[in-house]
């Protein structure tokens, strides 16, 4: 490996290829700080010829690759296995953001560039690049696209798939596909692009990719619901679509014991009503009206919701303030649960009109099952998808709750997919649910993604041991 190393060493400069624990350390280590990996380096390349000139060393030496963004993910994706065999490739160094053509509404980023940042230079461009995740200030445009990232504005924007038009790529025999391109229709043969995103690294490497850009909202407004039921919550996200049309763009259903957990922990952070609901939602619409058409429609929305019987009251951000305030305690749910201790953590997604009868069933079942145990469940209500978490109960050791993790997501998983849902909405797969997914996707689908893989990736170089 010494002679492997030192070509990688002369490609990127010494200062680029760290083995030092101390140095290693962060980018070996998952975000929830759960598993640590073992990397033979890390190696941070500038360009995208230089992760192509890695990229045809690991072929020559047979090493593989985990790509990594802003490690972030959360199926242990972007770090390697224990072997010490594997290079992490940080795509880190390359952050530029290559032009934004404010007429055709796309920009050119690399892979490296933080969707922050992203967010930012659309916004200093008099744009909106609408992708927004809790971990923004973190995670990369390459992560984001390799996971097919979700987040919160999915419901009227879509996840990152939707919001890509082209990509530049560096294969696993060190090619690259020069697929920049800025076009809203191209019907020339299979979509490749589409096969590299929410691929999690698996098929190649995304070195820079031209998004989707959209005019700014000039007026936006939050309200906080309180509800009795997640039938009311649906019911109320029928009704805000019949009455908002597209300019609804944010749904996020909350259960009461997601806010009790935020309040524990943040206690700065407080839920603006009298007294406590078993549910709630946050809605936001953002258009291109101003402030009072906004307004004006939201008041109507609500009088018509109380008149039947959706909601038991509603809170109207008066400020931007007041509505960061309501997106705190939507944003801070993850944290609060963290620091309250180990949960066991499901991301799915359902059709949403399955949701109530989701959350019921499960409910009776997991009681019938472990009684006392707690369950934060939020999320996306709008894209069907639900964080659905499972809390140990008040007197059992946290630690021993996590043996009980494979039963708990079987009772999950086996009634997502009784009712066609997926058992992963937007993380993805990596190496947690590689083995999970198996019994969910029939051997048909399976076989179609093995032959992919080989097809793309014969040596098996590209982050083995993940999604397949
Ligand atoms: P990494 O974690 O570094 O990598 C993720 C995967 O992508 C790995 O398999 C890696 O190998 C691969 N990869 C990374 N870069 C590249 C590249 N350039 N080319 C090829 N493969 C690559 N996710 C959501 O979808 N919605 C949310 O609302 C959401 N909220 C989150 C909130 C918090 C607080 C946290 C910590 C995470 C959240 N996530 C969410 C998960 C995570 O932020 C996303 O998956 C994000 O897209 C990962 O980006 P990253 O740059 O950190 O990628």
């Amino acid at each position: 490996m010494d002679e492997f190393l030192s070509a990688c060493r002369a490609l990127v400069g010494s200062n680029y290829l760290l083995r030092d624990q101390v140095d290693v350390l962060p980018y070996e280590t998952e975000w929830r700080q759960r598993v640590r990996g073992k990397a033979l380096a890390v190696i941070l390349p500038a360009t995208t010829a230089e992760v192509a000139a890695i990229v045809v060393l690991c072929g020559r030496f047979g090493v593989a690759i985990v790509p990594q963004g802003g490690n972030t993910g959360l199926v242990l994706g972007s770090i390697p296995d224990q072997s010490g065999s594997a290079i992490i490739l940080s795509l880190k160094r390359m952050h530029a953001i290559r032009a934004i053509d404010s007429v055709n509404n796309t920009m050119i980023v690399e892979a490296g560039c933080l969707l922050e940042h992203v967010q930012q230079a659309a916004a200093a461009a008099g744009r909106l690049y609408p992708l927004a995740l809790a971990s923004q200030g973190n995670c990369t445009i390459g992560g984001n696209l390799a996971t097919n990232a979700g987040g919160t504005a999915v419901l009227r924007y879509g996840n990152a798939r939707e919001l890509c038009l082209g990509l530049e790529v560096v294969n696993a025999d060190g090619s690259i596909w020069h697929g920049l391109k800025a076009l809203r229709k191209d019907n020339t043969g299979y979509d490749l692009r589409d096969l590299f995103i929410g691929a999690e690294g698996t098929l190649g490497i995304i070195t820079a990719a031209v998004l989707k850009l959209y005019p700014q909202a000039r007026s936006s407004s939050t309200v906080l619901l309180a509800l009795a039921t997640p039938s009311d919550a649906l019911a109320m996200l029928n009704l805000a679509r019949s009455t908002l049309g597209a300019t609804l763009s944010g749904f996020e259903l909350i259960a009461d014991f997601c806010l009790t957990l935020v309040e524990k922990h943040f206690p700065s952070l407080h839920t603006p009503f009298a007294q406590r609901h078993p549910y709630y939602v946050l809605l936001e619409i953002s258009d291109h009206q101003a402030q009072p058409q906004a307004g004006h429609a939201i008041e109507a929305l609500l009088e018509l919701a109380l008149a039947q019987g959706l909601i038991a009251d509603a809170v109207l951000a008066s400020s931007i303030a007041q509505a960061r305030n309501l997106w705190a305690l939507r944003e801070n749910i993850s944290l609060a649960q963290g620091t309250e201790g180990k949960n066991i953590k499901h991301d799915i997604s359902l059709p949403i009109s399955e949701i109530p009868a989701f959350i019921e069933y499960m409910a009776t079942c997991l009681e019938q099952h472990y009684p006392g145990c707690r369950t934060v469940c939020f999320g996306h209500m709008g894209d069907g998808n639900l964080h659905y978490n499972i809390s140990a109960p008040e007197h059992v050791d946290k630690q021993d709750w996590l043996t009980q993790q494979a039963a708990i997501n079987r009772l999950v998983h086996d009634q997502v997919d009784r009712m066609h849902g997926s058992i992963s909405a937007e993380h993805g797969l990596g190496s947690l649910k590689r083995e999970e997914i198996k019994r969910y996707k029939s051997d048909t689908e399976l076989a179609l993604m093995r032959a992919i893989k080989m097809a793309l990736d014969p040596q098996n170089l590209m982050n083995p041991g993940k999604v397949l």
